[in-house]
């Protein structure tokens, strides 16, 4: 149909919007969060393309009011979850037989629908659904999000282009198929952005979809899910099914799984595909983005206020549920007392509250599961001799799941909270001797089993040199003198390994090869018609 050798220009990240004092984009922002939040959505699964009611409901309630319900969604049971499978592998010919630049001109459509008309009401939907203030959702999704899609078409036709070399006589070609069976899905609560890619992702490459979004998140998700539809995702290739999705992993078909999420649930959906191992048409490619105890980490040479305001962004915004929160950092004695009132002085400034406050810069941690975990994490710390909390260590859930930004000091360097993903606004520090930098890096490196993301602050190069060796393996994602938040789609690749996943770079070309199942063709351009060869002529 389409003969053209199309290469989709290197897009720029999407603006990302201020929503300042007087703004127009504040003002359509403050009129989507009325509307969603005077509604009551009824979210059905989608399968094939169709809606599907189970009858077997949950509701959708604001983290920071939990009493106000947004929504009410139905779950799938083991029968939906089979027609879920069964439709995604009813799309797979026609999907993947596609020419990639119509599958790419979708993921473009569905860019540009969610930059423009549907701006404003995603957003909404992020920050009422998942508690994010007016920026943590702008740079979730939409932007993450549009820029997801959009350097996903660059990348394929980088990926497609990729050809191997022919000798004379001879025609190599690289077809790069699709999985020969459908990719599940398992996507968190914390980043919209990241649940779209995961289905979008293996899509743009030509792969089906059955996608169990987090329960947490099935407002905006689902929101997004009526978006694919709307720019044209043919029925079937992605599936929408809310639930347990228990029996995904046990079907024959199943050639992919991508998953973000916790490291405790990776580990078990891939001991069950290791278990079915015998049963599966093809190795399933398993790819999982996973958990992190990030650290910061400043040099006696670092500005103190430069530590001090990573600390408190990199630790806090989004209450520190982004993979990449530093959770832990290591603060030299000459340094600590200025960070310290650093970071107490701004934390008098910060106000936590309902996100439809724009005053408020925290808000609420996702559901009450995760405040009482938090919760714990900061007793323990209160009843422990080696712990003392600094600022915060308050929580209140009556109406929302509130917790203050918290700041632990310890004189264990392998104290709980140093070495334990938390997964909410808590950070600890250990301050050392600041004739114990090198060891304290080698500290630093052995304290948990994670390696996302960490930062090294410091003036002099070669404190930073030697961070930069010592902790290699510490951190897929590695800053100098900037939080370790905050990475932007084509810029700063995201992923770690250790405990911390498989580090595929989601947003880049190693992400979308790995759902790929290339097929390698060698043509001869005039075959030979004798079978000997020249060393046979003589004994
Ligand atoms: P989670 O592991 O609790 O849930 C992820 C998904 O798995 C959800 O859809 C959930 O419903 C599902 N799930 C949970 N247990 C399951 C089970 N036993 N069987 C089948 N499905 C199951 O994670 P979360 O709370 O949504 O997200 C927070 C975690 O994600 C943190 O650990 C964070 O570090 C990590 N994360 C990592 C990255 C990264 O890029 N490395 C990015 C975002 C989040």
């Amino acid at each position: 149909m389409d003969n053209a050798i199309f290469r989709f220009p290197k897009p720029i990240n999407e603006p990302v919007k201020a929503y300042a004092p007087g703004s127009s984009e504040k003002a359509s922002l403050k009129k989507a969060l009325a509307q969603i939040s005077s509604e009551e959505w009824d979210i059905p699964l989608v399968i094939g393309g169709k809606e599907i009611r189970t009858g077997n409901t949950g509701k959708v309630v604001m983290p920071h009011d939990h009493h106000h319900v947004l929504a009410t969604y139905h779950k799938a049971g083991e029968k939906e979850v089979q027609m879920a499978i069964d439709a995604a592998m009813k799309a797979h010919k026609e999907w993947s037989e596609l020419p990639w630049v119509e599958r790419a001109s979708i993921m473009l459509r569905v860019a540009e629908l969610l930059a423009t008309k549907y701006r404003y009401i995603l957003n909404a939907s992020v920050m009422l659904g998942q508690s994010k203030n007016p920026f943590q959702a702008e740079i979730d999704a939409p932007c993450e999000l549009i820029d997801f899609l959009r350097f996903s078409t660059f990348y394929a036709s980088q990926v497609y282009a990729d050809q191997p070399y022919s000798e004379t006589g001879i025609l190599n070609r690289m077809e790069y198929r699709a999985l020969e069976g459908f990719v599940f899905s398992l996507t968190p609560f914390n980043f919209t952005s990241i649940a779209s890619n995961l289905n979008m992702a293996p899509a743009m490459m030509g792969n089906v979809a059955v996608w169990k979004p987090s329960t947490t998140a099935i407002h905006s998700n689902y929101f997004l899910m009526k978006v694919f539809q709307e720019a044209g995702l043919p029925d079937g290739v992605v599936n929408f099914i809310p639930g347990q999705g228990s029996v995904i992993t046990g079907s024959r078909d199943l050639a992919g799984f991508h998953f973000t999420g916790s490291t405790s649930t990776f580990n078990t959906l891939w001991r069950q595909i290791g278990e079915n191992l015998g049963h599966y048409k093809s190795y399933p490619k398993i790819v999982g983005e996973t958990g992190g105890k990030n650290f910061i980490f400043a040099h006696p040479s670092a500005p103190a206020l430069d530590v001090a305001t990573a600390i408190v962004r990199g630790a806090f915004e989004y209450q520190g549920q982004k993979c990449s929160a530093g959770s832990r950092a290591y603060i030299p004695a000459s340094l600590w007392k200025e960070v310290k009132d650093y970071v107490g002085d701004m934390l008098k400034e910060i106000k936590m509250g309902d996100v439809q406050d724009f005053t408020n810069f925290v808000n609420a941690v996702i559901d009450e599961a995760s405040f009482d975990n938090i919760m714990s994490y900061i007793d323990y710390a209160k009843q422990s001799p080696d712990a003392e909390v600094l600022f915060g260590g308050n929580g209140d859930k009556s109406v929302g799941y509130f917790v203050e930004p918290t700041v632990i000091q310890t004189t264990d360097p392998m104290f709980k909270s140093m070495v334990e993903e938390i997964f909410g606004p808590v950070i600890t520090i250990y301050v050392y001797d600041d004739a114990k930098y090198e060891e304290t890096l080698e500290l630093c490196d052995r304290t948990s089993p994670y390696g996302l993301t960490g930062s090294i602050f410091a003036r002099d190069r070669y404190a930073i040199d030697k961070a930069f060796n010592t902790l290699r393996y510490s951190a897929g994602n590695f800053y100098i003198n900037d939080k370790p938040t905050g990475a932007v789609i084509a810029q700063q690749p995201f992923g770690g390994s250790r405990a911390s996943g498989t580090n595929d770079k989601a947003g880049g070309p190693l992400n979308l090869i790995r759902w790929t199942n290339p097929r390698c063709i060698k043509e001869c351009l005039v075959p030979p018609t004798s079978y000997g060869y020249p060393f046979l002529g003589e004994k």
